[in-house]
């Protein structure tokens, strides 16, 4: 009998570990990877369609690429999750399951934040990235506003990538004098665990004349987006609102019963839920990492050595070290990047990288190697 696993989302978690168990156990598994989207796309590429540096048909990767042992994909919704039964819901299907990976990432609540659908943009979602992309080009003078509407969020560092990518949009077409940059965020600094990248980040503020508005989220958009108000009452002019919406669990996680607190809760030697046989990795969960595709990847690799380790009568003996390197656009075609170690000390570390041109390139490879591993092109 062959091991029936039904790994629910294909982002950066569900699909580093089904290339994982196909490579290991491939002939062994019937794998179903679910998703409701056709097409993968890396997070930081909503970076690069909403400041016209890609296209947006370039950078999303067709889920029908996927060839690999014991797996198939299948582009439906999800709708239910019954942890006990380890039975899963699509609008077209019903999967009964040996082993289930919930890796359905973090949504967001637009509605959370009054005004922000109606008049603000949000560059997090494709068809947020997609829609500034359109109406940047027409924003030449007043004041610009990249603002955290709630935490936790996903790429801690991507609200100060968007603002320093703003300034060298704004700079290309020439108006960058006619314009102020703010960046408001939950944070005292812009990457807490790594005092090196948040000096080396306050500093290109500096130089940029960024305003880092630190310890303030925002609460709400007014008088038609002209207004933004944050959470401690102060109200700044507006004339372009880049918004970072509050995130949440995906409704069919939240009508599941395996949310505690709007987030998964897991076991973190081996990514269980509370339920036998169930998983979950990634943004979904609330293991204490932040929420980014490295950490996805990273819970990944522990629970496909658990599920290997189970399936073999053994147990996985290498815990879950919250470790991974994220690469930081500074603009000016220079990345930098940061190593991060949430778990392996009594406190979290970040090392800080130097931004250059060379590791550019670094970042590249980054997405290049994975799109090899996960979809063979
Ligand atoms: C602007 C921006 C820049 C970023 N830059 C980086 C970066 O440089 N490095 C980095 O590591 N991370 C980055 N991230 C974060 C990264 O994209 C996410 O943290 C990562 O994708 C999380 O992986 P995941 O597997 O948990 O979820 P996801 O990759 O979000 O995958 C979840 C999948 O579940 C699917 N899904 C959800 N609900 C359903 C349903 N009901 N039915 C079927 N399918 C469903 C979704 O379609 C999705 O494909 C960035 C994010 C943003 C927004």
């Amino acid at each position: 009998m062959k091991l029936r696993v039904v790994v629910l989302g294909a982002g950066f978690g569900g699909l580093e570990l089904s290339t994982i168990l196909s490579e290991t156990i491939g002939e062994q598994i019937d794998l179903t990877l679910i998703d409701q989207n056709d097409s993968f796309f890396f997070g930081f590429s909503k970076l690069d369609v909403a400041f016209g540096r890609q296209l947006p048909d370039a950078v999303k990767i067709p889920y029908s690429s996927i060839v690999k042992p014991g797996v198939k994909f299948r582009k439906e919704a999800i709708t239910a999750i019954d942890p006990v039964a380890k039975r899963v819901t699509t609008q077209s299907a019903i999967y009964d399951a040996d082993v289930i990976v919930i890796a359905l990432g973090a949504d967001y609540d637009l509605d959370a934040t009054p005004g922000l659908a109606e008049t603000g943009n949000e560059f997090y979602s494709f068809p947020g990235a997609e829609k500034l992309r359109e109406i940047l080009p027409s924003f030449t003078k007043g004041h610009a506003i990249v603002g955290v509407c709630g935490a936790p969020f996903k790429c801690p560092p991507a609200p100060s990538e968007a603002a320093l990518l703003l300034h060298d949009h704004l700079t290309k077409l020439g108006v960058r004098e006619a314009c102020t940059i703010s960046l408001v965020m939950p944070f005292g600094l812009p990457i807490p665990p790594s005092p090196g990248t948040s000096k080396a980040l306050l500093k290109a503020f500096q130089q940029r004349n960024i305003q880092f508005i630190a310890q303030r989220k925002v609460h709400s958009l007014a008088a038609s987006g002209r207004v933004v108000m944050l959470d401690d009452g102060t109200e700044l002019p507006c004339d372009l609102f880049l918004g970072i919406p509050k995130h949440v669990a995906p409704k069919v996680v939240l009508q599941s019963g395996l949310a505690e607190n709007g987030w998964i809760p897991v076991n973190r030697t081996n990514l269980l839920t509370r339920f036998p046989g169930v998983y979950a990795i990634g943004d979904v969960t609330s293991i204490g990492t932040p929420k980014a595709g490295v950490f996805a990847e990273g819970a990944a690799k522990i629970a496909a050595a658990s599920i290997i380790a189970a399936f073999n009568g053994n147990e996985n003996s290498t815990g879950y070290n919250g470790a991974g390197t994220c690469y930081i656009e500074y603009g000016n075609g220079e990345v930098g990047k940061v190593d991060v170690d949430f778990f392996s000390g009594p406190k979290p570390v970040g090392i800080h990288h130097e931004p250059s041109e060379a590791m550019v390139a670094d970042k590249a490879f980054f997405g290049s190697s994975r799109k090899a591993r996960w979809f063979g092109i």
